[in-house]
Parts: C-alpha cells; sequence; structure tokens
C-alpha cells in the first residue's frame, strides 16, 4: 500500500472479466461493489493484499475482508451460494491476519463448475463511497503475481482504525458472524426508530451477496440509518458485508428499523425488498412447494420497491445502442393548465383562427425544411397533419365549444381530444394511427394558444430526456445535439423515436415503468441503450466507473471510426463484408463514409409509408436509383420488396383486421396477394439495377412455392422490360425457411436472416413487448440451431448468406455469427466501423469453436458469458 492508492493482486489466475460482463445483473450493475472478475484457471484463492478477514461465507464460497479500512468482498462463482459448501475448503477463519498471497480458500474446480453457473469470480471493493476510481488490469493475470485492481481512496476516506466504523463488536459469546451485530435495543432507543414486523426469510441460500446487494442499494436511497435486526444481532443495511455478515438463513426471522426523518420511507421500501420472494410476513405459513429460488429474487427485487420511493433500475425495451450518463430532463407533455372560461365567444373564436393561422404556416415551413434536408417522405407526415387541420367535423367541435363560453385553449383541446379518442376507439390500426396525428397536430394548435411547451428545444447540454413518447412534431423540434439519451414510456423498439434514436446514433429505451416521469429533474441517471435500462441513485464511484466506461467506449469508438475504410479481416485471413441497412434514401451516403461494403438490407417501406397513394413506378426507380448513385458501382444494395401487413398498414392497399396480424397476411404473402403492387415495384428494381449492382430480396418467405412465385414475376417482368439478370434471394425470417434453406438453395441466390422476427417467431415471443425484451434474446441457442442451418444448406449449393437483424451488429454476436459462417453482416450505420473493428479482432478457428459451444449452450445469458471469457468485449445489444 503506498499513499492513498491500495493495489490488490489478484487473487486466483485466469483472464480479467469486466465486472459488466459477469453474468449476474447484482455484480454486473456493481450493486455489490466495484472492482472486476476473474474467469478462474487455479483453484486456489489467496489474500490479495494485508488484510484481516471479516467473514467466511458459511456457505465458503465468499470471503470477506477488511483492508486497511476498505471491505472487500471475494466472491467464487455465480450462485455458488446454492452449493452450500460442497466443494470449498476454506483455510483460514473470521478475525485472522493474512498476508498478501496467503491461501484464503481452496476449491474443487470441477465440481463446482459442473454445478454452478459460473466459475467467474468477483473481486469487488465494497466500501465504494470510500473510493473515488478503481482500474482494472486486463487480459491474464496470475495470482499473488499480477495487480489485478488499483484503488484510489476518497480523501479522508482512510480510518484511523480497521475495521469499518459503522458497525459495534459483536457480544463476547457470538460467533465469527459478528462484526455487524449491535443490539437492537442500542437503535430502539433512538426516539424516532420506526420498525416493520418480523419477516421469515423463504429463500434457502438466505441473506447472501445478491440479496444484501439488493438491500443496500434500496437504503443507500435514503438518508435514515437502517438496519436489519436478527434476534439481538443487527446490521447497516447499507452496508453489503454487513448484512452478509449476520448471516440471515433461510427460515431466519428479520425485521427492518430504522432512524431519521424518512426512516419510514426507508423502511417500506428495504421491507418491499425483502418481501419480493425472499421472505414473508412471519405470521404466514413458509411456503415450501413453491419456495423461490433466491435468484429470481434478487434480480428483480429493484423493479418492485416501488410502491412509495421510486425503483432504482427501470427495465424497457433495449432500443438504441450505446450509454449515457447524465441529468434528468423530464419532458411533461400537457402540463399547462387551461382555464376553461374564456372571454365573449368572438375574441376566443379570433385567437383560436390566429393559432389555426400559425400552425398551419409553422406545419409548411417545416415541410418545406424537411423536403430541403432531402427528408421528403418525414415532410409528407406534416403535409397530412396540416390536411387534418382542415377537417370540418373537427372545427364544428371546436366552435361548438366556444360557444357554449370555453375558452379557446379548452375549446380546441376538447375538441381534438374528442375527435382523437373517437377514432381510436374503432380499433383500427390505420385509424389508430390518425388519432395519433390527431393529437400531434392538436398539440402544435393549442401551443400556439397556451404557449407552446417548447422545452424540449432548450433541454440542457447532455441531458437525458425522459418523456412519455416522443412524436414526429417532438422529435423535430428537440435539439439533437443536446440529449444524451432518451427514455420513454411508449413505444418500443420499433417506434418513431426509437428509430430516429438508431438513425442518429443516440441511446435509447422505449417501454419503460411510467414512474420515471417521477423522477426529480436534474437526478443523475444512466441510461443503457444496449440493455433497455435507466438507473439512478448511483454512488459517486459508480458513475465514476460508468463515466470510465464510457470514455473507454467512445475511444474504442473513434478508433473503429478512423479504421472504417479497411477490410474486416480476421487475424487468420477469413473475410467478413460488413454492410449497412437503410430505411431512408437520404442516408444512403453515410453507408460509404462509415466504411460499410454495400446495403444487406433497403427496407424499401419507407417508400410506400406515411402518403395516400401507391408511389408509382417512376417515383420508386427515382429513389433506388439515388441509392445506387450513392453507393457508386462496386457495392451491392439488396432491396427488400415490400414488408407490410401485421401491424405496419397503407391506407391504399386494403388490409381487414387481423386476429394475429403477426401471423397474418404480411411481407411476401401481401405482396402475392396484390401482385400488381408488387410487379411495379420490382421494376423500378430492375431499372435501377442497370446503374449499379442491385438484387432483390423477398421478406417472411415459408414456403418454396412463395418464393417461387415472387421468382416467377422477377423473371417475367426482366423478360418484359429485357433487362439483365439480377440476384434473387430471401429473407430468413420464419424456422420453415431456416430448416429448408437446403431445398431454398437450389432456387435462391442468397439467403439474408432477419433476426428480428426470426426470434420472435422462434421463441415464440413479441419483438416489441416491453415485458418480454429481456428473453427476446436473438443469441438463444434455437436462434442459432437455426441460423447453422442455414448457412450449411445454403453453403452447400455455394449460396452466400448474411444476416442483417439487429443480432448482426450485437458485438456479443460477431464472434458466434462468423464462427457459424456467416458471409456478411448488415448492421445499423452508426454501427458499421465497430463491427468491422470487432471482426479484425478474431481469428476464424477460435469463432469456430465458440459457435461450437454456443449451439450447445443453454441460454443466451451463458452465451453471452461464454464469448465475454473467449473474445473478450462488452455483454452486447439484445434486440432480438
Ligand atoms: C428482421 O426481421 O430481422 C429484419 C431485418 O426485418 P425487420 O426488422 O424490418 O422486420
Ligand atoms: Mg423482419
Amino acid at each position: 500500500m503506498s499513499g492513498d492508492v491500495l493495489r490488490l493482486l489478484a487473487p486466483i489466475s485466469g483472464i480479467v472479466v469486466p465486472l459488466a460482463d459477469v453474468p449476474d445483473p447484482v455484480f454486473a450493475q456493481r450493486m455489490t461493489g466495484d472492482g472486476a472478475a476473474i474467469d478462474p484457471l487455479g483453484a486456489e484463492l489467496l489474500a490479495p493484499c494485508d488484510a484481516t478477514v471479516v467473514q467466511v461465507h458459511r456457505a465458503k464460497h465468499a470471503i470477506t475482508l477488511n483492508a486497511d479500512g476498505l471491505e472487500l468482498i471475494l466472491h467464487v462463482g455465480i450462485d455458488t451460494v446454492a452449493l452450500g459448501g460442497e466443494g470449498f475448503t476454506p483455510q483460514v477463519s473470521a478475525g485472522d491476519r493474512v498476508r498478501a498471497g496467503q491461501v484464503l480458500l481452496r476449491f474443487d474446480a470441477d465440481r463446482v463448475a459442473a454445478r454452478a453457473k459460473s466459475l467467474v469470480t468477483p473481486v469487488l471493493v465494497s466500501t465504494m463511497d470510500a473510493v473515488t476510481r478503481i482500474e482494472a488490469a486486463a487480459g491474464r493475470v496470475t495470482a499473488g503475481h499480477d495487480v489485478l485492481l488499483t484503488v484510489f481512496r476518497a480523501e479522508g476516506a482512510r480510518p484511523a482504525a480497521a475495521p469499518a466504523s459503522s458497525r459495534v463488536t459483536a457480544p463476547a459469546t457470538a460467533p465469527a458472524t459478528a462484526l455487524a451485530t449491535a443490539p437492537a435495543a442500542e437503535s430502539a432507543a433512538a426516539p424516532t426508530t420506526v420498525r416493520s414486523e418480523w419477516l421469515s426469510i423463504v429463500a434457502e441460500t438466505g441473506l447472501h451477496a445478491r440479496p444484501a446487494s439488493v438491500l443496500a442499494s434500496t437504503a443507500r436511497q435514503f438518508r435514515a440509518d437502517v438496519r436489519l435486526e436478527r434476534g439481538d444481532a443487527s446490521a447497516n443495511v447499507r452496508s453489503v458485508v454487513s448484512v452478509m455478515a449476520l448471516e440471515v438463513l433461510g427460515g431466519d426471522r428479520v425485521r427492518v428499523a430504522a432512524s431519521g426523518d424518512d426512516a419510514a420511507e426507508a423502511v417500506a421500501a428495504v421491507r418491499a425488498a425483502l418481501l419480493h420472494e425472499l421472505a414473508v410476513p412471519a405470521a404466514e405459513p413458509v411456503p415450501s412447494a413453491a419456495r423461490p429460488k433466491a435468484a429470481t429474487a434478487i434480480a428483480e427485487a429493484p423493479a418492485v420497491v416501488g410502491q412509495g420511493p421510486l425503483p432504482l433500475r427501470f427495465s424497457g425495451v433495449a432500443a438504441s445502442p450505446g450509454s449515457a450518463v447524465g441529468p434528468v430532463f423530464v419532458w411533461r407533455r400537457d402540463a399547462a393548465e387551461i382555464a376553461r372560461d374564456g372571454g365573449d365567444v368572438a375574441t376566443e373564436r379570433r385567437a383560436l383562427d390566429a393559432a389555426l393561422s400559425a400552425a398551419r404556416r409553422d406545419l409548411g415551413a417545416l415541410r418545406e425544411r424537411l423536403t430541403a434536408e432531402g427528408e421528403g417522405e418525414r415532410a409528407e407526415i406534416f403535409a397530412a397533419h396540416a390536411e387534418l387541420l382542415e377537417d370540418p367535423d373537427l372545427l364544428d367541435a371546436a366552435d361548438a365549444e366556444l360557444r357554449a363560453g370555453n375558452s379557446a385553449a379548452w375549446s380546441w383541446r376538447a375538441a381534438f381530444t374528442a375527435q382523437a379518442d373517437r377514432v381510436l376507439a374503432l380499433k383500427n390500426p390505420l385509424l389508430s394511427a390518425r388519432a395519433a396525428d390527431l393529437r400531434d397536430v392538436g398539440r402544435r394548435v393549442l401551443a400556439q394558444l397556451v404557449g407552446r411547451d417548447d422545452a424540449l428545444g432548450a433541454i440542457p447540454a447532455g441531458a437525458v430526456l425522459v418523456a412519455e413518447e416522443l412524436t414526429p412534431s417532438d422529435t423535430v423540434a428537440l435539439d439533437r445535439n443536446r440529449v444524451a439519451a432518451i427514455a420513454t414510456v411508449m413505444g418500443s423498439a420499433t417506434s418513431h423515436a426509437s428509430i430516429l434514436a438508431r438513425g442518429l446514433g443516440i441511446p435509447a429505451a422505449a417501454g419503460l415503468d411510467p414512474r420515471i416521469l417521477e423522477l426529480t429533474p436534474g437526478t443523475r441517471v444512466v441510461l443503457d441503450g444496449d440493455h433497455g435500462t435507466l438507473r439512478h441513485g448511483l454512488s459517486a464511484a459508480e458513475e465514476q466507473a460508468v463515466t470510465a466506461q464510457l470514455a473507454d467506449a467512445a475511444r474504442a469508438r473513434a478508433a473503429a471510426l478512423a479504421a472504417a475504410h479497411d477490410p474486416a479481416v480476421t487475424t487468420d485471413g477469413h473475410r467478413v463484408e460488413i454492410a449497412g441497412n437503410l430505411g431512408d434514401a437520404a442516408d444512403a451516403p453515410r453507408v460509404a463514409e462509415l466504411g460499410g461494403q454495400g446495403v444487406g438490407l433497403l427496407r424499401s417501406e419507407f417508400v410506400f409509408l406515411e402518403r395516400r397513394n401507391a408511389p408509382d413506378e417512376a417515383e420508386q426507380t427515382a429513389v433506388y436509383e439515388r441509392v445506387v448513385s450513392a453507393l457508386g458501382p462496386e457495392r451491392l444494395l439488396v432491396v427488400r420488396t415490400l414488408d407490410v401487413g401485421g401491424d405496419k398498414p397503407l391506407s391504399y392497399l386494403p388490409m381487414p383486421a387481423e386476429e394475429n396480424p403477426m401471423l397474418g397476411e404480411r411481407g411476401i404473402r401481401l405482396s402475392l396477394a396484390h401482385p400488381e403492387t408488387l410487379r411495379t415495384q420490382v421494376r423500378a428494381i430492375l431499372r435501377a439495377a442497370s446503374k449499379g449492382k442491385v438484387a432483390v430480396m423477398f421478406p417472411m418467405i415459408a414456403t418454396l412455392a412463395e418464393f417461387r412465385a415472387a421468382k416467377r414475376i422477377v423473371e417475367e417482368e426482366r423478360a418484359a422490360l429485357g433487362a439483365a439478370p439480377v440476384q434473387v434471394g430471401l429473407m430468413v425470417e420464419t424456422a420453415a425457411a431456416a430448416l429448408m434453406a437446403d431445398q431454398f438453395a437450389k432456387d435462391a441466390d442468397f439467403f439474408s436472416i432477419g433476426t428480428n422476427d426470426l426470434t420472435q417467431y422462434t421463441l415464440a415471443m413479441d419483438r416489441g413487448h416491453p415485458r418480454l425484451a429481456p428473453m427476446v434474446d436473438a443469441l438463444h441457442p434455437a436462434v442459432l440451431r437455426l441460423i447453422d442451418r442455414t448457412v450449411s444448406g445454403a453453403h452447400a449449393s455455394g449460396r452466400w448468406v448474411g444476416v442483417c437483424g439487429a443480432l448482426a451488429g450485437d458485438v456479443a454476436a460477431v464472434p458466434v455469427l462468423v464462427g457459424l459462417g456467416v458471409d456478411e453482416l448488415s448492421v445499423d450505420l452508426p454501427l458499421i466501423p465497430t463491427v468491422k473493428a470487432r471482426v479484425r479482432t478474431l481469428s476464424l478457428s477460435a469463432c469456430r469453436e465458440t459457435a461450437r459451444l454456443a449451439l450447445e449452450a443453454e441460454d443466451g445469458a451463458a452465451i453471452r458469458a461464454l464469448v465475454a471469457t473467449r473474445h473478450g468485449g462488452p455483454g452486447g445489444w439484445r434486440l432480438g
């Protein structure tokens, strides 16, 4: 130890794994403490420095040390508490003084590995408030030799004497549990002490590191001194080590006590966290058959605390990758109070007319601006809005309210909300989009009357925007350079705000708990767009760690960008094509700028959506030619034919409401039902093909008959036009297409795997469902087996295979997909340089082995852990 820096030697030999990649959210999210983990190559745990042993956990898998006032937790493996000590042989006891390098624990690695989720061993500093920064080594470390962690202490954090001051020594009779204990009567003496009833712990594994971490992070939200009482002993709930040292086991009774001004709230929150499957009120019988696993209880506990205080962590849908830390900017729409009583009718009517005219002018200007910026499709949205303002029913309804003596603002709001509600009640998906448009344009007029809540344009730089939802109007009003991240209650990965965020490279999460709107403005939060979470209540050290990670990620991105034009070739010479996905012709120049080697997926829907009539052949040809010319002569453009139906209606294509739209007439099925629309599109694609390299691809193919019928249309139109042949391929989005790939390969020139749909159909989980989102992981072995089958079926006939679903841009998935033999990865444009850089770090031979192991894995989480161990890198981007 020197100065205010503590150097901790690796307690075990192995490969360093960043905490964020540990397959347990409690460690990955640093709820237990900060540090690093080691994927062990040995079976002996050594003391990382001179220290005192605070506790050897009863299940013998974890040891807590006190090193000059800092608490250290060494936790062998994940979920190893459940082994009940089997396979572990501690070499020390609580109270022992140990020297750096001394053996603390031996374990039978094979036995433990066979039963535990993982052997990855977190090494943590749990007293995070006492440190400012922790630097972790990377790569391979040797136990007792290499420094694993360099811990920088906060000024004045070094205590006069160890151990940690928050605890009271145990009664002399107490066993080695004792550092944590204090007589309950002592805290009871304080006049403001609030206590819960006694609660029985039903989880057999008791209060080990994970539940203790959840309780500690809950307690840290409050000023009150919160303690957990078990018999005569008690522990400071803020301290994970203190709670662990209380040695609460399944069947024990505990209660929560707190003193201080927010004691009642603190007790309620900690009690709620405990009750979430880990405990029941002591009077209730403890269910035996249905005893929950502690793991389940803990992983979800923070999300259910929120009857009173807000949860520390909100989970929704990953909507746009990346993370950001910043102050919350809560944007509430319609926050303004509107007075009902108006002046005289004529004055109010004039005010409304003026507001309507101003809104029309705004819309006209917006439309011109977007058209000039090449965003013709978005301009159309506002043209449609302008038309709504002429709707006679809407204007009559507003006038009726005015005549009843109501103010202009009141009347207008009543009219447009009533009309939008009526439209929505018809339960027609096409009309519900109109309802959203009505509200959007209605608010625009209202803003003229009550003073626009244009706070959206005045977001403080670096803020995390928290909103119920963002409409097209909101997103154009947004000062995009100031927004660090977006969190919305409504929406899914495919909603407007999410698509916008992805295009701009802004991290975003959607489908979050409405209570995010209750966050106090300015609260510091971390938004993780890779996992769809929003967290607050982080300690300074935690926030610093996140900021450091973000800085690392930004540096890595900058390096990837600098090398964007180099090919993606593995260290052993295997080349993978990296292409971009396009959903707007205006973005086409960015493909080449970012090093994209083509467009693996042009989502042609953008040519068809948000308009009144189908685009004609000339208009479509112009759009595709624009993309072809931006790509230049060498890059291939794969145009996917219209993929609508299901949840994406078109006003000019009749689509009856369906019971199960996702399983109904969508994609190629709809195109074959309206062959003229398909023929027009095919002709436009073939015309554009004369200007460069173009291929046609059909979406949602399930049967050979569908593919052949669609391909026949291409052949007929090609013959009629006298055009040159183009490659014709299919998207693999159904299990049927994957399993039959060998047969499709006789007719198809190529395959592109749409993992977004392939995952939802394979797992039978809606890809946009906020609650299912954490499970909709395209890195599921079932999906990988289908990819494997597709690749082998295609390669047997010499056909190439791409992946164009979001999995292709998931850095955790890249080694697996390369190992499975995928030839092309087509990703959202901002991800092109990152994916290329990732490929350059890999060797094909290692990827093949990873893929082999992944196909045998149990679930996506196991594969993510496998990849992190074998190839490093972050936990990945989980959108199906
Ligand atoms: C997919 O399903 O993976 C895909 C790329 O298509 P989309 O996301 O447009 O449905
Ligand atoms: Mg799809």
